[in-house]
C-alpha cells in the first residue's frame, strides 16, 4: 500500500518535497494557509504589471536541473531559462557604477576601469578563492543531512575548514583583496541575499560571490514564480491533493490539524517557516535563543515611462554602508540613504507589464521587528529609495500608475515569518550547517524550507527539499 505523507505550506519547500516523494510513489497531500502556491516566490499583480514577490535572481542551477531529472523531466521543457549578462548593475555614492558579469575578461576589464590595474589583478585570484571554496563547501557542507555537530569534527571536514579559513570573517576577507571601497562593497554584500551583514558572515559564505560570477544571474521567461508554478502542475500531474486556504493549527507525529479535524499520515512534512512551527503547531519553542535574519520594505510599482540607466538587476549603495548594516542588524542609528535592491524584469521579459510600462520593484534591507518601525518610517525609507532612483535613471515618480507595498509585518502575518524575517533564521557561524535547527524532530516530523538546513534562497530551499525527502525514505521505508 502506498505511504501517506501530509505536507504544510506550499512554499518552494513543500512543493518540491511533495513532488519528489510523490514521484517515489507516496500519496501526497499539501495544506496551505493561502489561496495559492509559492509561499515567498509568488506571482504578484498590481496595476497592469506583473510582478516576482520574492525571489527575482536565479543563480546555482544545478539543484533546479535536479528537481526537474530526479522526478524525469527536463527544466528546459518547463522553464525558458535566460542568462543575464551582464547580471545587475551597482551604483555607488560617488555616481559611479560597474556592471557586473560572469564573464570574467569584462569583469576584470570594469574593475580596471573602476578601480585601477592593481584591483583588477586580484579578480581572477578572488574567484579562484570562491571556486575552490565553493567546490569543496556545497558537498561537503551544504548538501547534506547531519546526525549531530560532531559530523563537523571529522578530520575531513576540520582539514577543510582549516584549508579555506571558512570561518574568518567574510567582510575583512574581501578587505584584503581590494583596496577600493566600492569593490569591497561589490564582492562582499551577496550575503544580504541570505538576510545577513557581511560584516557578521563567516567566510564560506563567499560562496554566494562564487554563485553569481562563477555561475551567472538567470531569468526564467515570464517569472522566476514560474518555477514554483511549474512544480505544483508535475505534483498535481503526479496525483499530489492541495487543500489550499488551509491553515494548519497543529502538528503532531504522524498528525496533521486543519478544517477542525485530524489528518492522519505515515509521515508528516513542515514547509511552514522552523520558529513560527516550533512554537505554534508543535508547541516545542526552539530551546536555544536563535538569530533571525533582516526584514525588507518592499514597493511594487505599475511604472508607465523610461527607466533608462537601470538594468534588470540594480543595487544601489548608501554612502555609508558599514552604518547602513549597524543599523539594519545591530541597531545602530539609521542613514539618511540605505543601500537598496531595485529590479525591473520587464526590461528582459515585456511580456510582463503593459506595453511602455514596467514592473518595477524596491527591496529595502531593514532591521526585523524585534526593532519595529513605523508605518511613516517605512515610507520615508522608500521615498528616500525613489529620490535617490531619480538621480541615477530616468525613473520620474509621476510615472508610478498604481503602487504596493509590504513592511516587515506583513512578512509575519501573511507567511507565518517570525519577527518578519524575511529570510528566516540568520546564517552566522553557529546557525550554519550542523549548528543550524535539525530537518527532523525526534517524533520523526520533518521539516524543509529557509529555516532549517542547508538555510536560505531558492537553490538552498531545494536542497532541502532534497535532503527532507531522504528523511522521509528512512523514516516510512
Ligand atoms: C523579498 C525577498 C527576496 C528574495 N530574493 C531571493 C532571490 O532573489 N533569490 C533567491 O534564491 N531567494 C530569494 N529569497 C529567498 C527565497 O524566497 C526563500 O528562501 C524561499 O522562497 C523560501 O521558501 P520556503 O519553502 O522555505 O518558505 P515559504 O516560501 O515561506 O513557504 C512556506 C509556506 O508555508 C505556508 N504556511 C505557513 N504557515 C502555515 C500554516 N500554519 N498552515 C498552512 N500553511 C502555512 C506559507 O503560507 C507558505 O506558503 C527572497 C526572499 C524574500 C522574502
Amino acid at each position: 500500500m502506498a505511504r501517506r505523507v501530509g505536507v504544510v505550506g506550499a512554499g518552494i519547500g513543500g512543493l518540491a518535497t511533495a513532488l519528489r516523494l510523490a514521484h517515489e510513489g507516496c500519496e501526497v497531500e499539501v495544506f496551505e494557509k493561502l489561496a495559492h502556491p509559492g509561499g515567498r516566490n509568488a506571482r504578484l499583480r498590481v496595476g497592469q504589471a506583473d510582478f516576482d514577490a520574492g525571489p527575482t535572481l536565479v543563480m546555482m542551477l544545478d539543484p533546479f536541473r535536479r528537481v526537474f531529472e530526479d522526478v524525469g523531466e527536463r527544466i528546459e521543457d518547463h522553464l525558458d531559462l535566460r542568462l543575464l549578462d551582464p547580471g545587475y548593475r551597482a551604483f555607488f555614492p560617488d555616481g559611479s557604477t560597474i556592471d557586473a558579469t560572469s564573464n570574467v575578461a569584462r569583469l576584470t576589464d570594469a574593475v580596471r576601469r573602476l578601480a585601477g590595474p592593481a584591483d583588477a589583478l586580484r579578480v581572477p585570484e578572488f574567484l579562484g578563492r570562491t571556486a575552490a571554496l565553493y567546490r569543496d563547501a556545497v558537498p561537503n557542507f551544504v548538501e547534506r543531512n547531519y546526525r549531530s555537530v560532531l559530523d563537523l569534527a571529522s578530520p575531513k571536514a576540520v582539514g577543510l575548514v582549516l584549508k579555506h579559513g571558512m570561518t574568518a570573517n567574510l567582510y575583512r576577507r574581501v578587505c584584503s583583496f581590494f583596496e577600493d571601497d566600492r569593490l569591497r562593497r561589490l564582492f562582499s554584500f551577496q550575503t544580504l541575499y541570505l538576510g545577513m551583514s557581511p560584516n557578521d558572515a563567516p567566510w564560506v559564505y563567499a560562496v554566494l560571490a562564487f554563485m553569481e560570477y562563477g555561475g551567472g544571474v538567470w531569468y526564467p521567461m515570464g517569472g522566476v514564480a514560474g518555477l514554483t508554478e511549474a512544480l505544483a502542475r508535475l505534483a498535481e500531474a503526479r496525483g499530489v491533493r492541495f487543500h489550499f486556504e488551509t491553515p494548519v493549527r497543529a502538528i503532531g507525529a504522524g498528525t496533521i490539524e486543519a478544517c477542525g479535524r485530524t489528518h492522519r499520515f505515515d509521515a508528516v512534512v513542515c514547509n511552514a517557516d522552523l520558529p513560527y512551527a516550533r512554537r505554534h503547531l508543535r508547541q516545542r519553542p526552539l530551546r536555544r535563543s536563535l538569530r533571525h535574519s533582516c526584514s525588507a520594505i518592499m514597493l511594487y510599482a505599475d511604472y508607465q515611462g523610461s527607466l533608462d540607466g537601470l538594468l534588470h538587476h540594480n543595487f544601489v549603495f548608501g554612502r555609508d554602508y558599514l552604518a547602513n548594516l549597524d543599523w539594519v542588524f545591530h541597531g545602530g542609528p539609521a542613514v539618511p540613504d540605505p543601500a537598496f535592491y531595485c529590479c525591473a524584469s520587464s526590461l528582459t521579459d515585456p511580456s510582463r507589464a503593459a506595453p511602455g510600462h514596467h514592473n518595477l520593484m524596491l527591496l529595502i534591507p531593514c532591521p526585523n521587528l524585534d526593532r519595529p518601525l513605523s508605518e511613516d518610517d517605512c515610507r520615508a525609507l522608500t521615498d528616500g529609495a525613489l529620490d535617490r532612483l531619480e538621480t541615477i535613471s530616468a525613473f520620474r515618480r509621476g510615472g508610478i500608475r498604481e503602487q504596493t507595498a509590504l513592511h516587515p509585518g506583513d512578512w509575519r502575518d501573511r507567511l507565518n515569518l517570525d519577527k518578519g524575517a524575511a529570510f528566516g533564521l540568520a546564517h552566522d557561524f553557529f546557525q550554519s550547517a550542523c549548528f543550524r535547527p535539525a530537518n527532523a524532530d525526534r517524533d520523526g516530523v520533518v521539516y524543509v524550507g529557509a529555516s532549517t538546513v542547508p538555510g536560505n534562497g531558492l537553490p538552498m530551499v531545494l536542497i532541502s527539499a532534497e535532503l527532507a525527502t531522504e528523511r522521509v525514505r528512512r523514516l516510512i521505508g
